[in-house]
């Protein structure tokens, strides 16, 4: 078997191509959603995400600004910036890069951020929300591999057994979530799990959120699965410096029946996601000013 590549950058297109139409028909109506992008320090990866994310707004028709802020800001000064947003009115939703330096807490970041702007979905609000079934805001990874699912016709997943490896409050446990909403039996693996591979190969759907390159090989899978690859690692220079994800794609490809690659796979829709919060939020705003 040859799996087939779930091409994120195609679905991404298509969406956004959905959202622009959205966001012109808000900007008629005299609302332009916009999003706040803040970068604290200069770590290089979160400097490409954080452009991306700015470029994406813009493409849509979205209005975004970027707040970069050096490395030793003070969590109290972070913290007044991301009031000011929650305050001001052209902003509808707000994304702190994370990691933040270590002397700042994300905790406290998160739970600065309004609900009502959380676009990334990580405020406890958010989170409980998700649990209880009533999503407001869903981490825009996991919501992405949601719509990579419903776009091969796996909206519902009744009688598939789903399994995530990786716990995170980012990526594996809203993932986990939404599989359970779509009726998925949901298995959730982390460091502490025994015989990971014997979990693995029971998955009809697998999703690799573990953050080590192609940790996930081909004997881990079984055969036909649908893999989904969230991991963006970088090769050491030794061995190329590329872009890989966390399951090894060659291998595993020869196994499952559809499989998202690295870079192009999980990435643009997650940036998809967050544009389509934004417009989420946007509207919510719009509705309460009702
Ligand atoms: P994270 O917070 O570091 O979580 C990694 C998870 O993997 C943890 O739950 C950890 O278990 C688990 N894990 C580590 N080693 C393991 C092992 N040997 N066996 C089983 N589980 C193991 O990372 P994250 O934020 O969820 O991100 C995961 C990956 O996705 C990273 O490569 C990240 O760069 C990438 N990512 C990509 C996107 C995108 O847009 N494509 C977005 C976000 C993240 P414990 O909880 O027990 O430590």
């Amino acid at each position: 078997m040859t799996a087939i590549r779930i091409d994120g950058n195609a679905l991404s297109t298509k969406v956004r191509e959905r959202i622009a139409v959205d966001v012109s028909a808000m900007k008629a109506g005299g609302i332009t959603p916009g999003l706040a992008v803040v970068l604290v320090g200069e770590d290089p990866a979160s400097q490409v995400y954080v452009r991306n994310k700015v470029a994406a707004c813009a493409k849509v028709g979205m209005h975004s600004v970027m707040h970069k802020l050096p490395a030793e800001t003070s969590e109290a000064d972070l913290l007044a910036l991301v009031k000011s947003l929650n305050a001001d009115a052209s902003i509808h939703g707000i994304l702190v890069q994370f990691p933040v330096p270590k002397h700042i807490s994300e905790e406290t970041v998160i739970a600065t951020i309004s609900p009502d702007k959380d676009v990334d979905g990580l405020h406890p609000d958010s989170a409980g929300a998700l649990m209880i079934g009533e999503p407001k805001f869903v981490s825009c990874t996991p919501s992405g591999c949601m719509e990579m699912l419903a776009d091969i016709g796996m909206k519902d997943l009744r009688g598939k057994h789903a399994v995530v490896i990786g716990r995170s409050n980012l990526v594996g446990k809203p993932m986990a979530m939404l599989l359970l909403h779509a009726n998925a039996t949901v298995t959730i693996c982390h460091s502490g799990t025994k015989d990971l591979g014997a979990m693995t190969r029971q998955a009809d759907v697998l999703v690799a959120a573990v953050g080590r390159a192609k940790f996930v090989t081909a004997d881990m899978v079984k055969p036909g699965a649908v893999v989904l690859d969230v991991g963006i690692n970088r090769l050491p220079e030794s061995q190329g410096g590329k872009l890989v994800g966390d399951v090894d794609y060659d291998g595993v490809s020869a196994v499952a029946s559809y499989i998202t690659p690295v870079p192009g796979g999980v990435g643009p829709m997650t940036i998809t996601m967050l544009l389509q919060n934004t417009l989420v939020a946007a509207r919510l705003m719009a509705s309460k000013a009702d």
